[in-house]
């Protein structure tokens, strides 16, 4: 990886593309598919990370981060994710707080975590669902009340990742319930874990395997006016929905991944599968199948290629981001099905990797805003830029 006080060129992609390559060929495809099928937290991997500077990637270089552009950090997005998708997830979660503190936060704020979250040293991620309020974010009832220099946090959040193997999470709150319209009355707090902050249950999930989903309490949980993002309350709601296009993008930048590695699984198995006297890749069939996977594959990589040039230029990429994120998802989604239909039985077996790539490619329809929202987003944008 490019040296930490360096700042970012875009020369020193291959490099960091390379190194990514080599962790993930020599450290980690090996050893994904135990540490999957046990749901075991991939301990030794977060190590290698820290020391790639992973925790750091899209942090500047003045807080001692990699500071990778949009562009190249995606493109890392989608190497990790063809190989384990859940590794991306305890990186991402923690860089989507990172970039709420270094987008929005007071200089002392940058000064006391930047530093730390780059190196891994502290790691966590991002805390607004709750059980009754994912996509409707104004809904939330998690309170903060002002009490002399410090704020009262009671509250629970649901299906936060790196809850528990993390320690510092970017978390919203009400500071003003009777605000209208509610978003006005929203904050966000760095909260690290104390006295009245637990985590109440660890979330059997579907796929997304090894990384940590869980439920936090927060009663009585105190923490000081000093972590509150920005330092003005009422902000909190336009921090969170800030930091959404790059996550939009990182989303999208791991479906391309699942995307990707499930037409190469169907590449290589159809040419080895015969049937009726000749490869599976020469009935016609299969060949429909193929095209339509390769085609899905690139239209998503260049969505997500375009949206990242977007950020990366400083241009309003909602839209972009929007698209990237609702076609590379559904793109994962049909093509791990059509893979494992192409692996016939045994892409049901535990032993094909195409049974994993199934069960991770639904959450990218929801993580980041669900689908049918990013169609919302896009048609309203669609409206707003060609106005008559
Ligand atoms: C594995 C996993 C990890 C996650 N990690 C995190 C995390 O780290 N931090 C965090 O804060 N959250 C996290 N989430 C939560 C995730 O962001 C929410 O699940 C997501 O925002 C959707 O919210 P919801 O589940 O409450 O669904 P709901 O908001 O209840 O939506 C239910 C359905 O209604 C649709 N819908 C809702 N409103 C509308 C509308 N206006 N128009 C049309 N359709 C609509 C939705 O698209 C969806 O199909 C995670 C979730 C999962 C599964």
């Amino acid at each position: 990886m490019a040296p930490k006080d360096a700042k970012f060129d875009s020369s020193d992609e291959p490099l960091i593309l390379d190194s990514i390559h080599k962790w993930l060929e020599r450290d980690v495809a090996p050893y994904a598919m135990e540490l999957e099928h046990s749901d075991t937290y991939p301990t030794d991997m977060v190590e290698q990370m820290k020391e790639m500077g992973l925790f750091g990637a899209t942090i500047s270089s003045d807080w001692g981060g990699l500071g990778l552009s949009a562009s190249t950090y995606a493109k890392v997005v989608t190497m990790v994710s063809e190989v384990w998708m859940s590794l991306t997830g305890i990186f991402n979660s923690h860089l989507m707080m990172a970039t709420a503190v270094e987008k929005f936060g007071t200089k002392d704020q940058k000064q006391r975590f930047l530093p730390r979250f780059a190196t891994g040293e502290l790691r966590g991620g991002t805390g607004l669902t709750e059980p009754d309020a994912g996509t409707d974010l104004q809904g939330i009832s998690t309170k903060a009340v002002k009490d002399g220099t410090e704020y009262v946090i009671n509250g629970t959040k649901t299906w936060i990742t790196n809850s528990i193997e993390g320690t510092c999470f970017a978390l919203l709150v009400k500071t003003d319930s009777n605000a209208e319209p509610a978003r006005k009355g929203m904050s966000m707090f760095i909260v690290q874990k104390g006295p009245g902050f637990k985590i109440s249950k660890r979330l059997e999930k579907l796929g997304y395997k090894g990384i940590d989903s869980g439920e936090m309490i927060f009663e009585d949980f105190r923490v000081s006016a000093d972590d509150l993002v920005g330092g003005e309350e009422g902000q909190g709601f336009y921090q969170a929905v800030g930091g959404l296009e790059l996550g939009r993008i990182n989303v999208a930048a791991r479906s391309v991944g699942i995307a990707k590695r499930s037409l190469d699984e169907a590449v290589r198995y159809s040419q080895e599968r015969k049937t009726f006297g000749k490869p599976i890749c020469q009935h016609q069939a299969i060949q429909l199948k193929l095209a339509e996977m390769a085609t899905r594959y690139e239209a998503s990589r260049l969505l997500v290629e375009q949206a990242a040039q977007a950020y990366d230029e400083g241009r309003r990429c909602d839209l972009e981001a929007g698209m990237a994120k609702y076609h590379a998802s559904e793109a994962a989604v049909e093509n791990s099905l059509e893979a494992m239909r192409i692996h016939g039985g045994y892409g049901y077996s535990k032993e094909f990797v195409v049974e994993r790539l199934y069960r991770d490619a639904p959450l990218m329809v929801i993580g980041e805003g669900t689908n049918e929202m990013q169609k919302i987003i896009i048609a309203k944008q669609l409206i707003d830029r060609n106005k008559i």
